[in-house]
């Protein structure tokens, strides 16, 4: 796919004399493809958006959509002529309009009946089109948000973008709503970036995600590309529960407080690893298979489907998810086995 949009070096100072809250930021979105913005709270995520959307200038660096330029220090697209769709976290829906008429509200360039069409249309592809007369508080938060999400998308943009557009929804209806808006999208052919601080969120909405930290973009990937092949410890970290141990590399093995292990690639002399909790086993430990490395299970978590164990390690600890045809008891002695080879990891810049 062709790239769409291009962002190079973004760069953000609300007060000349701090770090930049957005710094150097690089990325680009393809066509039909869904890209996330993933980081923690402050990192500068929404500020990025803002500058992609138009509300924010940038110092440095440039935007460009289909090859145009629409935003570097001296060129400035206002955001009404950028082609670009915006859903906000808190919706924005008007309350006093119904369905149909806030979807109508987003298509300015047609005449009556075109617009009645068209945004019968969307309602049909958000499948709320039997809902059309209704006003948004007679509406569900995830209904709500499908109604912003058409609106957004009845004046055909070129880029959709959303800022924690889950955020207000329970946990429950998350979930779905989130599994709705990808087959809205993919349905519709769009481009989108979606602001999150839910690792959860990118990786099942994202086609890649962009992990963002102090204001810089410090990987880009697939979601099991971020997840399986950290570049950092924290990535590692915010991409969900890891393991880290110091390891002394030799190629592409690897001695550590657990054994030996296989690792991603090669490398010599001191590293840190990590290796995701599903990714180890146990097995219960015997004088053959314990050679001065068992750990003692010290809490589980049963999960149904699953088990989480914590094990105590002589200087340390790990967790390890195994399948529930592995009950260990507590204060049990096991060896900790890898299923997978560790990533080695590098410095956090
Ligand atoms: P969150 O997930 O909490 O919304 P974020 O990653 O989206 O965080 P931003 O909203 O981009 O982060 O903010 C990045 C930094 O810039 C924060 O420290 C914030 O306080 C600061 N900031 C944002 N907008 C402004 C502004 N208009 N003036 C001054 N500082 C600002």
């Amino acid at each position: 796919m062709n790239e769409l949009l291009t962002a190079t070096n973004l760069t953000k100072r609300f007060k000349p004399e701090e770090h930049p809250v957005v710094d150097k930021v690089c990325f680009g979105v393809k066509e039909q493809e869904i890209f996330a913005i993933l980081g923690p709270s402050g990192c500068g995520k929404t500020t990025t958006l803002r500058i992609i959307a138009g509300f924010e200038r940038t110092d440095d660096g440039s935007i460009q959509l289909n090859s145009k330029t629409l935003e570097c220090p001296y060129t400035h697209i206002p955001p009404e002529k950028r082609g670009i769709g915006f859903v906000f976290q808190d919706y924005a829906l008007f309350p006093h309009l119904s369905v149909l008429e806030n979807v109508k509200f987003g298509i300015r360039n047609a005449g009556g009946s075109e617009r009645e069409f068209r945004a019968l249309k969307m309602l049909d592809l958000i499948g709320m089109k039997s809902l059309r007369s209704r006003k948004p508080h007679e509406l569900s938060g995830g209904q709500q948000q499908r109604v912003a999400l058409a609106r957004a998308l009845a004046p055909k943009p070129s880029l959709l973008l959303m800022d924690e557009p889950f955020s207000n929804l329970d946990a429950v209806l998350r979930n779905s709503t989130r599994n709705e808006v990808r087959k809205i999208l993919k349905d519709a052919k769009m481009s989108a970036i979606l602001v999150t601080h839910d690792q959860e969120e990118a990786l099942s909405v994202a086609d890649r995600i962009g992990v963002m930290n102090n204001g810089k973009i410090v990987q880009i990937g697939t979601p099991e590309d971020v997840y399986y092949r950290p570049k950092t410890r924290f990535v590692a970290q915010f991409l969900g529960k890891t393991n880290f141990f110091a390891a002394q590399a030799t190629g592409l093995e690897a001695r550590s407080e657990i054994g030996y292990l296989m690792l991603d690639k090669p490398a010599r002399g001191d590293v840190m690893i990590s290796i995701r909790p599903e990714h180890l086993t146990l097995e219960r430990a015997t004088p053959a298979n314990c050679s001065g490395t068992c750990g003692i299970i010290s809490s589980k978590e049963f999960k149904g489907h699953d088990i989480t164990y914590h094990i105590k390690l002589p200087t340390g600890e790990c967790i390890v998810h195994t399948d529930n045809r592995m009950p260990f008891g507590i204060g049990e002695n096991v060896v900790v086995r890898p299923l997978e080879p560790a990533v080695v990891l590098k410095q956090d810049s």
